[in-house]
């Protein structure tokens, strides 16, 4: 909604005179609601809008400039009569038209449209119209229409005006959800009502009020008429045929539905012998009080005995009665339905909007809690006091230089800055008082923080001037946020350079990195774009259906075309070059990938000056957009385009290595996927002498993509209070579509993976054989790419088919949620993993993770039994378990032989089978650890400020 006041000559005439109105005058004094005054205003409106008829316009406006558009009264009332005036000689589109229409509607254009014709003010050019204003307007919209399809439009914006004592924008947008709901609600209360009417009806066809069996009653109503919707009858049941529970019972149950079971059993009711008039000489007449409900034209029962193990369902026909039901009925039902359905629906919208909140609040928590996390991590180097600096006050900061490069200096300075160096104040180097007597911290006091230091920044040194070395983190310096600050972080502009993004262009993990990188740096307050080609397949997809036109420029001989569209809350630009380059159905799979790409990627810098931006990143991922890098230093950055400095991500080592070479080079940072595998790889001599610019960075997990507690694709929702429910519901659910018997005391260990040599091909089979020696189940969701494996698996899957295993081989996104919900145990044993997200997922559904410690595994899951001390540090930044909790996650191994596994996975499985309440703890301990972008996109953040020296 827009609430801009337009300071026009006639809105500053307003103030003055207060009598009339300037188009879009929205003003925002005084949107109270009192009912009382809105109608003493709308008695007023009226009285002025009577007035206003007798009065030439010209005297209304009391000499003020002549406006084009004026309302009486002044401000418009909700509920109330309004005049609206329009001057036609002002507006081009009426001055000679030979009527006038008005065409308005309220609150922007949402509700209540209309078009009047409006009158001439006799010997003026002024016509005007009156309107009862819509009781749920906060704003007025109109504009008037001339001869054929000429328009007066108020330059194009359309004539805005406030309206008073109505409802606020906020609370109009509360009343249509509640009309769309009630739309909702009604027409699936009609639809099941109607649905009910005509199963009644074809119910009822052949049913009569008595069943006979050979050549005998079996069931009848008492009365010997239809029974009658909404009341009680008497229903008669012969036992001679069936006589359930032998000859001293003297009770059984009738198990009553209708209309063909609609709704299933709606009523046991106790079905006694018969006294009275029904009664016959054997007592072979039982009878039951049944109420029939309304709308019923069919009444089905069945009878048991009171334990419900013998049964008359009279050789499996059920028995049906009809019923009457009159038409009448079903308007009633149609009500009642409705306000079912609709409380229902009421009740769904408030638990998520309740769920929605708390996911905000947890979000909120966890954001500090990674933040917090980091300081810890920091704490046994540097930590103040106090703990988070607030401005105005001193700080005292605290140093140990026994875990730094300083180790050696008898003497520490300290320099300090705020705001990332750029505040104009700062410390010059102070030299720290040593640490007395078994104390390891040198101390000093920075007198204040100022009110506008959103940031307190330090570097240590073993001296001042020239021969001093200096701890500054690597190159990242020390910065702690403070507290209070008057004065807010200045957003970074980063703009990824991609040719995947997820989910619009997905092939793999790089995609989903992309996307996610760049929401959590958004989230953070910064400004992200993105970049990607326009490929073909865009073209269909519903997720793009807002493409919009951006732009358009020569380069490269041809014509680049762009086009911008929002994906998962991030500005996307397409381009996408008119020689048909990106006219492919893939992302990758042509043979000239490598020419299409770095086309694309000098076309999108050639975009950012065209369009003169200035990011203070570029973000370019993997080899097909690696000559971002070269490009922008070679030529973009002297031409035009000269702010930013150029991050570099590699999610796989494997692909166009001389190009990713080329981009480590040129990058201002390079980053992998994970600390462990930076470790891992720096050797490599793609890498070559940039070492120092590598930095390892964990994946996160898209929280809000793999929540059990919203997923689709689970049989029942849960979250870690509830999880041994909500697992145990997706257990029997995967035992059903894997066809395996099961019993809750047998494990299931899953893997969810490609197929391929690095995911430890030959260590998944041998898991396989492992797991069913120990009693458990087995369940693979993968394929090979490669046949020779694909076969052997095949000849796997045969060879352990039965009860206990399941093997899936297919890429199904929603039997992976399923698998994740429904393991126990999900095991990773890959040769390397970059960084790895089944690990990560396997924790937020609550299996246990078994890997293999290598790369981003070794990062994410720590031993239950050998890693409590790295557990607490990388969690939660803690250097004391037993203080602060147990925080590992599952089980891992190092070899890559089947012992090496079976000593990870047999701990798993004892722990399993010998404990099981500890075990269902681990599992919601490992739920509620936080594997999202939180931490990491602190990192990336970090990263960027340092790249621009900051
Ligand atoms: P990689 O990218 O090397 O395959 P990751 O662990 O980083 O391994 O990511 C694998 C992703 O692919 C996970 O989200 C996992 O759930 C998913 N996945 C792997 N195989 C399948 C499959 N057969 N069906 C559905 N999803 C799969």
């Amino acid at each position: 909604m827009s609430t801009s006041v337009r300071t026009s000559v006639s809105v500053t005439a307003v103030a003055r005179r207060g009598r009339w109105v300037g188009g879009r005058a929205r003003g925002g004094n005084g949107r109270a609601r009192a009912s009382a005054s809105a109608s003493a205003g709308a008695d007023v409106a009226r009285a002025e809008a009577e007035a206003s008829a007798r009065e030439a316009p010209e005297a209304q406006l009391n000499g003020a400039v002549r406006p084009k558009v004026f309302t009486v009264p002044e401000r418009a009332i909700a509920g109330a009569p309004l005049r609206v005036f329009v001057d036609r000689e002002r507006a081009d589109a009426l001055r000679s038209a030979s009527a006038c229409t008005l065409i308005g509607g309220y609150n922007s254009w949402k509700v209540g449209s209309f078009r009047k014709v409006m009158n001439n003010v006799k010997g003026t050019s002024w016509s005007y119209v009156d309107i009862d204003v819509d009781e749920r307007a906060f704003a007025i919209n109109f504009v008037f229409k001339g001869d054929g399809e000429a328009y007066e439009k108020d330059n194009g914006q359309d004539f805005e005006f406030d309206v008073a004592f109505g409802p606020t924008p906020e609370e109009f947008e509360d009343i249509m959800k509640i009309v769309v709901l009630e739309e909702k609600a009604r027409a699936e209360a009609n639809s099941i009502v109607d649905g009910e009417k005509a199963r009644s009806r074809e119910g009822a066809q052949g049913v009569s009020e008595k069943v006979e069996k050979y050549g005998r009653v079996i069931c009848k109503t008492a009365s010997g008429k239809p029974g009658v919707a909404g009341t009680t009858e008497k229903i008669l049941w012969n036992k001679a045929l069936n006589p359930i529970g032998g000859e001293a019972v003297q009770k059984l149950i009738m198990h009553v539905g209708f209309n063909g079971w609609s709704e299933g059993v709606e009523n046991k009711v106790d079905l006694v012998p018969a006294s009275g008039e029904v009664r016959d000489e054997n007592n072979d007449w039982w009878v039951a009080e049944v109420p029939i409900r309304d709308g019923a034209s069919v009444i089905d029962f069945v009878v048991s005995d009171v334990a419900e193990e013998s049964w008359d369902n009279n050789d499996q026909s059920n028995f049906r009665l009809a019923m009457q039901t009159s038409d009448d009925i079903w308007d009633v039902l149609r009500e009642l339905k409705f306000e079912e359905v609709r409380s229902k629906m009421l009740k769904a919208e408030i638990a998520e909007k309740e769920r929605v909140e708390r996911r905000a609040q947890e979000n909120a928590e966890a954001k500090a809690k990674a933040i917090e996390v980091g300081l810890k991590q920091q704490a046994f180097i540097i930590r103040t006091e106090p703990k988070v600096p607030e401005v105005g006050k001193p700080l005292k900061v605290f140093y140990n230089k026994n875990n730094t490069n300083l180790n050696w200096s008898n003497e520490i300075y300290l320099t300090g800055g705020f705001n990332r160096w750029a505040h104009t104040t700062s410390v010059a180097p102070m030299k720290m008082t040593p640490p007395s007597p078994g104390e390891e911290f040198f101390t000093t006091i920075i007198p204040s923080v100022p009110s506008d230091a959103w940031m307190v920044d330090f570097v240590f040194s073993s001296g001042v001037g020239e021969g001093a070395q200096y701890d500054n983190k690597s190159g990242r310096d020390y910065h702690l946020p403070t507290r209070g600050s008057d004065a807010k972080k200045p957003p970074l502009h980063v703009c990824h350079i991609a040719v995947e993004m997820a989910p619009i262009a997905k092939v793999g993990g790089l995609a989903d990195v992309v996307t996610a990188i760049g929401r959590a740096i958004q989230d953070n307050g910064h400004l992200v774009e993105v970049i990607l080609p326009k490929f073909q397949f865009f073209n269909n997809s519903v997720l793009l259906g807002g493409r919009e036109y951006e732009t358009h420029f020569d380069w490269g001989g041809t014509t680049i075309r762009v086009e911008k569209c929002k994906v998962e809350g991030l500005q996307c630009f397409f381009i996408e070059p008119q020689n048909g380059m990106f006219q492919t159905d893939a992302v990758y799979g042509r043979n000239d990938d490598a020419h299409r790409f770095n086309f694309f990627c000098n076309a999108a810098l050639e975009f950012l000056v065209r369009t003169a931006r200035q990011p203070d990143i570029l973000h370019c991922h993997d080899w097909s957009s690696a000559e971002v890098a070269r490009a922008y230093w070679q030529h973009y950055h002297q031409n035009g385009l000269s702010k930013p400095k150029v991050a570099f991500t590699i999610h796989n080592m494997n692909y166009g290595q001389a190009k990713l070479g080329e981009a480590v080079h040129h990058s201002q940072m390079t980053t992998t996927v994970s600390p462990s595998y930076a470790g891992e790889v720096r050797g490599n001599p793609v890498v070559g002498s940039n070492g120092h610019k590598f930095t390892g960075i964990r994946n996160g997990i898209d929280a809000d993509m793999w929540d059990p507690e919203t997923d689709a694709f689970l049989p029942f929702k849960y979250n870690a209070e509830n999880q041994v429910d909500g697992k145990a519901a997706a257990r029997a659910e995967l035992r059903r579509r894997a066809g395996m018997t099961g019993w809750e005391d047998k494990p299931i260990v899953g893997v969810v993976s490609r197929l391929t040599a690095q995911k430890g091909v030959h260590l998944i089979k041998h898991a396989a054989h492992h797991t069913l020696s120990r009693g458990g189940q087995f369940v693979l969701l993968g394929s090979a790419p490669d046949p020779k494996i694909q076969a052997e698996f095949n000849g796997l899957a045969g060879q352990l088919a039965g009860d206990n295993t399941g093997f899936f081989f297919a890429f199904d996104e929603p039997l992976s949620h399923l698998m994740y919900a429904g393991c126990d145990i999900i095991l990773v044993p890959s040769m390397f993993e970059p960084c790895g997200l089944t690990q990560m997922i396997s924790m937020r559904y609550g299996a246990v993770p078994v890997v293999r410690a290598t790369g981003g595994l070794r990062d994410t899951v720590f031993d239950v039994d050998n890693e409590k001390e790295r557990a607490a540090w990388e969690v939660a930044g803690s250097t004391d378990w037993k203080t602060d909790g147990d925080m590992t996650n599952g089980f891992s191994f190092e070899g890559t032989d089947t012992n090496s596994l079976n000593y990870a996975l047999d701990r798993c499985l004892d722990a399993f089978y010998n404990d099981k309440e500890w075990f269902r703890s681990l599992q919601k301990r490992v739920m509620l650890q936080d594997w999202s972008w939180n931490r990491p996109a602190l990192e990336y953040e970090e990263l960027y400020y340092k790249m621009l020296g900051q």
